[in-house]
């Protein structure tokens, strides 16, 4: 069975999605895409052998399209997600599930009321290799109790649109879904760290920061966001255990040794470093509604997005307050029970 995809949002990440989907993912075809940039998406359309839509709820109910990928601008994810729920349709949405928990929450309970789970969150780092390896390390007893963790997520810019808010809302995002997902527990707080600022970035980026993740179980995350870091793109972070400390460093590519130094290079961006989990996860999650399944085994759900954007809420409280500030969750449907963050 091939299942053809729909495309919402053909910018950065939606153009390299469709290419995936046409060229590598097996089992997957581009039916359809939309976005307002009409010349843009009518040019990909063209090139992939897909339909350009007029509308992207036209793309939602066009019978040729099997599931949905939603890659527009985080404001549109909850009401076009909400949108494939009611029409019945798988959706993978790019991260962010939505930018207010309270749309969030909407989206959950929607799918909670319909009783399947429709709908998997874009946090593709469940799906990189080093992330998988330090999981097991962490799920296989190797590194005793896992107490605490530091992190590092550096870009080395960013455009105008984005402002300092997302730097919690938009980047450390994934840290949120990522130290839930390593540690099987829920975030219950959050303290953001004003730090000096850097004279590179914009006035308005307040960057960097770093925030102090408090999780259920005492364990403790600190984050470092650095937006504006100028070399490269960097996500680095090392677990610390009650025996054993498990680190995740860039992947290694090339040595270069000479003058008297021994060096590596950084990934310029996060289409690089990530480029074989992108691909992964929608192998994984293709190959999952080809079997009949709605969404691939172990991914983000609505949960973990409304989780992640409840912190995020939570941390930009805590910025402006300049205060610990506590997390607060609905009672997860139990549409959603299993360990948290799986
Ligand atoms: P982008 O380059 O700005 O692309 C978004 C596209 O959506 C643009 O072409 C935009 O058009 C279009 N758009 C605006 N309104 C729309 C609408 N009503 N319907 C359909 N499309 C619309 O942004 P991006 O970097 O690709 O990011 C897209 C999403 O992916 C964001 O949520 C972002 O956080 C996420 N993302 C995730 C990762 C990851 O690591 N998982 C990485 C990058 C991005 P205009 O430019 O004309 O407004």
């Amino acid at each position: 069975m091939t299942v053809g995809v729909g495309v919402i949002g053909t910018g950065m990440i939606g153009t390299q999605h469709v290419h995936r989907l046409s060229r590598a993912v097996m089992g997957s075809s581009v039916a359809a895409v939309f976005d307002v940039a009409t010349d843009r998406a009518a040019a990909l359309a063209q090139e992939v052998g897909a339909r350009a839509a007029g509308s992207w709820s036209e793309l939602v109910e066009d019978p040729q399209v099997d599931a949905v990928l939603i890659a527009s601008p985080g404001d549109l994810h909850a009401e076009q997600v909400l949108a494939c729920l009611a029409a019945g349709k798988p959706v993978l949405c790019e991260k962010p599930l939505a930018t207010t928990a309270d749309d969030a929450l909407k989206v959950v309970q929607a799918e909670a009321a319909g009783g399947r789970r429709l709908i998997q969150v874009g946090f593709m780092r469940r799906y990189d290799a080093g992330f998988r390896d330090v999981k097991a390390a962490i799920d296989g007893g190797v590194i005793g109790e896992p107490l605490l963790a530091h992190a590092v997520h550096r870009n080395p810019g960013v455009p105008d649109t984005f402002v300092g808010e997302m730097s919690l809302t938009d980047s450390l995002v994934h840290e949120f879904d990522t130290f839930r997902w390593l540690f099987g527990q829920e975030i219950t707080a959050t303290t953001v760290v004003k730090v000096r600022q850097s004279p590179l970035g914009a006035a308005h980026l307040r960057d960097p920061q770093i925030v102090l993740l408090e999780l259920a179980n005492g364990a403790v995350v600190d984050a470092e966001s650095f937006v504006n870091c100028q070399y490269g793109y960097d996500v680095r972070c090392e677990i610390v255990g009650s025996t054993v400390t498990v680190a995740l460093d860039n992947p290694r590519t090339t040595m270069v040794l000479g003058e008297g130094r021994r060096g590596e290079s950084v990934p310029p961006d996060w289409g690089v470093r990530f480029g074989q989990a992108y691909a992964d996860e929608l192998q994984e999650w293709i190959g999952a509604l080809a079997g009949g399944a709605t969404i691939a085994h172990g991914a983000s759900d609505a949960w973990d997005g409304y989780a992640a954007s409840v912190v995020a809420e939570t941390a930009v409280a805590s910025f402006a307050q300049h205060a610990r500030t506590e997390v607060q969750l609905v009672d997860r449907p139990a549409l959603y029970d299993r360990e948290a963050g799986r």
